[in-house]
Parts: structure tokens; C-alpha cells; sequence
């Protein structure tokens, strides 16, 4: 997957975005199949498909009326994306973030959007449904969990895909290291993932959609601390102060361990407290 985001705290600080209605204000698949004319077949077969297998059986039908995969990519190329939102992911990622997508779109939809905007390689991962063009060139979408070979078991996610199981395997990948999460979302399939997150993890739900409709029920049940946003400014603004809070912790600089540091100049600390927090690990 892409790669390339400035590493400057080695995965300390990751920053999990949602894509839909969160990094793009509008919804991909909504996006296109508008677009290019497909709504009447999508409300015709809405009812008897689960959503999955209705966006690979909607590109079915894109590529049966003529719809090239170019035409869906310059379709999706055309939609807008928040000035706001490229310069936070940006910014995480020259701060030393580890930046990944956990979507329900597609790799299709993700990696077009994220490329023509110049931010796909801010990315480290982009978990989602997997797509790929065939020989005949229509776009296959497949689920990301397969229902039938491997169901994941949550009750709270589609059968497709569990974000809370993909929160816990990067959780795992971490081993010893230390790691704070922001989560970035607004649908109902991020509240499944926002639960798996601990103290010292950050929840950032899109006020009045369904994350922060669940979230507000019952605040109990979140470990993470939770900062609602409503722009594409404010979502910047939000995460940037996140993220520089989390990069130059006072308890943790504190904490750290000088008579380890092999740096024989201390002034070199100036260059980024998270380069210091990284020896002791
Ligand atoms: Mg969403
Ligand atoms: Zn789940």
C-alpha cells in the first residue's frame, strides 16, 4: 500500500481516518453511482442486496450502460475535497503521524481520490473493500471480511467489514511500543472501533451523525477522550491540537530517561521532543 509519510515518532501517534463523509464531505459511492446515472438501478435492487455486494452489482451495471473504470475514476476526480482536510493530513504526516484509512468504500474510490488530491502517499495503510478492474473491465468490489469463509462475529459491524477487528490487529502490531490513536469518523460502523480505544486515545465523531449520535447515548462506554468537529476547519484544527498535545506530552518529557539518550548534544532535543520519547523504547 502507500507509503512514504514522515516517520519522525516510528507509529507512536496514529492517525485513523474514516473516508466517507470524513475525509470527503460527501459519500463515494453515492458520488458515483449519481453521477453516472445508475440511482434508478440502485433503488430498484437496494432492498434485496446487502451493500456490499450492491456497490460490485452497481459497477455491474455501470460497465453493462458503457461506464468505463476511466469514467468512474475521472468521476470521482471530480468531486471536491476540503482544503482544510488536505492540509491536516498533510500536516499529521510531516509531524511524524502515522496516517491510515479504514473505509467501507472501496481501494478503487480511496486511492483515486487520495492520488488526485496529492495525499495518497501521506498514507502508511488503507484498509478497506478490496476492488480491482477485471478483463472486461468493469470494477469487482469485494467485502473485505468474506461472510461466508470467515465471518468476523460483531454484532455491531456489517458482515463485510469489522472496524473494531482492524483497530485491535493494528493495536497488536504494536508490541511493546507505545501508541496513541486518533480516530477520525461520523458513521455508525466507527463506533465499533472508537470501544476498542484506550486512555490516552482520542475519538473525533462528526457532530449530529451517527458516531456521535451513539457516542453521546452513552459516554461511559468510551475509554478515549472525545472531541466532536463540524468542518473541514474544524477538523484541522481539532486534530493538529490532538496531535501536538500528543508529539510534546509534558508528563511523558518529563518521564524520559536522559542517561539513555546516546545524543551528546541535548540541544538536539530542540529538533522535536518525539525524537527524545522514541530512545527509550
Ligand atoms: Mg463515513
Ligand atoms: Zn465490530
Amino acid at each position: 500500500m502507500a507509503s512514504g509519510a514522515a516517520s519522525g515518532v516510528d507509529g507512536a501517534v496514529v492517525v485513523v481516518f474514516d473516508f466517507d463523509r470524513t475525509i470527503i464531505d460527501w459519500d463515494s459511492d453515492d458520488w458515483v453511482i449519481t453521477k453516472l446515472g445508475a440511482a434508478d438501478a440502485f433503488q430498484r435492487l437496494r432492498p434485496t442486496m446487502r451493500w456490499n455486494a450492491l456497490m460490485d452489482r452497481m459497477m455491474a451495471e455501470l460497465h453493462a450502460g458503457g461506464k468505463t473504470a476511466e469514467d468512474i475514476r475521472e468521476c470521482l476526480q471530480s468531486a471536491p475535497l476540503d482544503a482544510h482536510v488536505v492540509s491536516a493530513i498533510k500536516a499529521a504526516a510531516a509531524l511524524g503521524c502515522d496516517l491510515k484509512v479504514v473505509s467501507d468504500a472501496n481501494t478503487f474510490f480511496i486511492e483515486t481520490v487520495l492520488a488526485h488530491h496529492g495525499v495518497l502517499g501521506c498514507f502508511s495503510e488503507i484498509t478497506t473493500n478490496p476492488a480491482r478492474v477485471d478483463a472486461d473491465g468493469r470494477l469487482r468490489i469485494s467485502p473485505f471480511h468474506d461472510p461466508t469463509a470467515a465471518p468476523h462475529g460483531c454484532r455491531l459491524c456489517p458482515e463485510n467489514m469489522c472496524k473494531g477487528k482492524i483497530i485491535e490487529s493494528i493495536q497488536a502490531t504494536a508490541g511493546a511500543k507505545q501508541q496513541h490513536f486518533v480516530y477520525i469518523g461520523d458513521g455508525k460502523g466507527d463506533y465499533c472501533p472508537s470501544l476498542k480505544l484506550g486512555e490516552g486515545d482520542y475519538v473525533m465523531p462528526k457532530e449530529n451523525y451517527p458516531l456521535w449520535k451513539l457516542i453521546c447515548k452513552n459516554k461511559q462506554l468510551l475509554k478515549a477522550e472525545v472531541h466532536p468537529w463540524n468542518s473541514g476547519e474544524e477538523l484541522e484544527k481539532t486534530l493538529l491540537k490532538l496531535v501536538s498535545k500528543m508529539i510534546t506530552p509534558p508528563a511523558q518529557a518529563s518521564q524520559f530517561d536522559y542517561s539513555k539518550c546516546e545524543m551528546s548534544n541535548p540541544a538536539s532535543t530542540e529538533v522535536g521532543h518525539h525524537q527524545a520519547l522514541r530512545v527509550p523504547h
